[in-house]
């Protein structure tokens, strides 16, 4: 089964094609960080008029590259949410007018569950039930992949993402957006131990996450230097932050796999690019025996062929959409909450 993917949840523009889940034939990916970077931030209406310009020649790329014709494909999926309504919207007409053309079913994908399928595309032998730790732009999660088609939820933030916390820090300290990759970099050369921030959320709160104390406690020091006129060195807040937000999401994601008894956890979203996350959470899971999944880098951030991957496994179920789909910026995840 062919299944020609759209995303374009934020700053993305991708189509890829996904032949049955996890053979990706093709992913394209018109990245607009570039346009964006000048503003600080993703500027959704600026999102939107890219999206539009972009999803034709992307998707007819993908086509190409996979050397396939528009009536190869068996299904058209698209991403229907979580993210920027109008960015969305524009992935969502594209898919139903290819859908209605040639004639094929559609798929509505939960942008969330493509970054966890990620995984899947990466690992060809990887198969539910694992546990995921998701770390991205907008979202931090802890998942329990039952089955393709169910998920439960052990926990998530109560207010900032990691990924939201990472940009917010990086352009205090004057680096642009996305500023993840940036504080990577600068940790790297820094001192962890250098200065205390607390970890939101520790031993004793469950599985949900909070980093909106972390990220103001980190402004209020870089003011404070600044009135002070003292030198900010910003490898060690860079490093100091960092490890204030692996040792929260490694703590928990190790209790996880106490509790669930998950002999598998894959990282996914964008923050899984991260160097201290993957070897530290590496090096845990390796003493635990547990066996650790982490996508690429192209496949940690957005891209159509993780949304191509988790259509294929709705498709299995019988899980299509019709004409009257429309864009979600708030689309829910699709599973049961958990009490442990
Ligand atoms: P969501 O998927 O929740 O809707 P999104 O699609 O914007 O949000 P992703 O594409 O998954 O998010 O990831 C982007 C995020 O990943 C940004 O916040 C970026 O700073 C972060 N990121 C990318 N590389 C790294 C890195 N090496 N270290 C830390 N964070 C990183
Ligand atoms: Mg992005
Ligand atoms: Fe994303």
């Amino acid at each position: 089964m062919k299944i020609l993917a759209f995303e374009s949840s934020c700053d993305e523009t991708s189509c890829a094609v996904v032949e049955d889940g996890r053979q990706v034939l093709s992913d394209i990916i018109s990245t607009q960080v570039p346009i964006h970077k000048k503003f600080g931030g993703v500027v959704p209406e600026i999102a939107s008029r890219h999206h539009i310009e972009d999803v034709l020649p992307v998707a007819i790329e993908a086509l190409e590259q996979a050397g396939c014709s528009w009536s190869d494909m068996d299904a058209i999926a698209v991403t229907q949410g979580p993210g920027l309504v109008g960015a969305l919207l524009v992935g969502v007409a594209a898919a139903k007018a290819v859908a209605w053309a040639i004639d094929k079913p559609l798929i509505a994908v939960n942008h969330i569950e493509g970054h966890i399928f990620a995984n899947l595309v990466q690992y060809p032998d990887l198969e539910p039930p694992f546990l995921s730790l998701v770390v991205s732009g907008g979202h931090t999660m802890l998942v329990v992949v039952r089955d393709y088609n169910h998920f439960e939820i052990l926990g998530q933030t109560r207010d900032d993402a990691a990924g939201e916390a990472f940009d917010k820090v990086a352009r205090v300290l004057g680096y642009p957006y996305p500023g993840g990759p940036h504080i990577d970099r600068l940790a790297k050369e820094g001192n962890s131990s250098a200065i205390h921030f607390p970890m939101g959320l520790s031993k004793g709160h469950n599985f949900d996450f909070s980093f909106s104390g972390l990220k103001s406690s980190v402004i209020n020091y870089i003011n404070t230097m600044k009135m002070k006129k003292e030198e900010i060195v910003a490898e060690d807040v860079a490093a100091s932050f960092q490890k204030a937000v692996v040792d929260v999401l490694i703590e928990k994601a190790m209790e996880a796999v106490k509790v669930t008894g998950m002999k598998t956890i894959a990282l996914a979203g964008g923050v899984a690019a991260n160097s201290e996350l993957r070897t530290r959470l590496e090096e845990e899971c390796s003493k635990r025996g547990i066996r650790m999944c982490r996508p690429s880098l192209t496949l940690c951030t957005d891209n159509g062929a993780m949304i191509g991957c988790r259509a294929y496994y709705m498709a299995k179920a019988g899980e299509f959409a019709d004409m009257s789909l429309n864009a979600d910026p708030r689309l829910p995840f699709n599973a049961e909450q958990i009490k442990m």
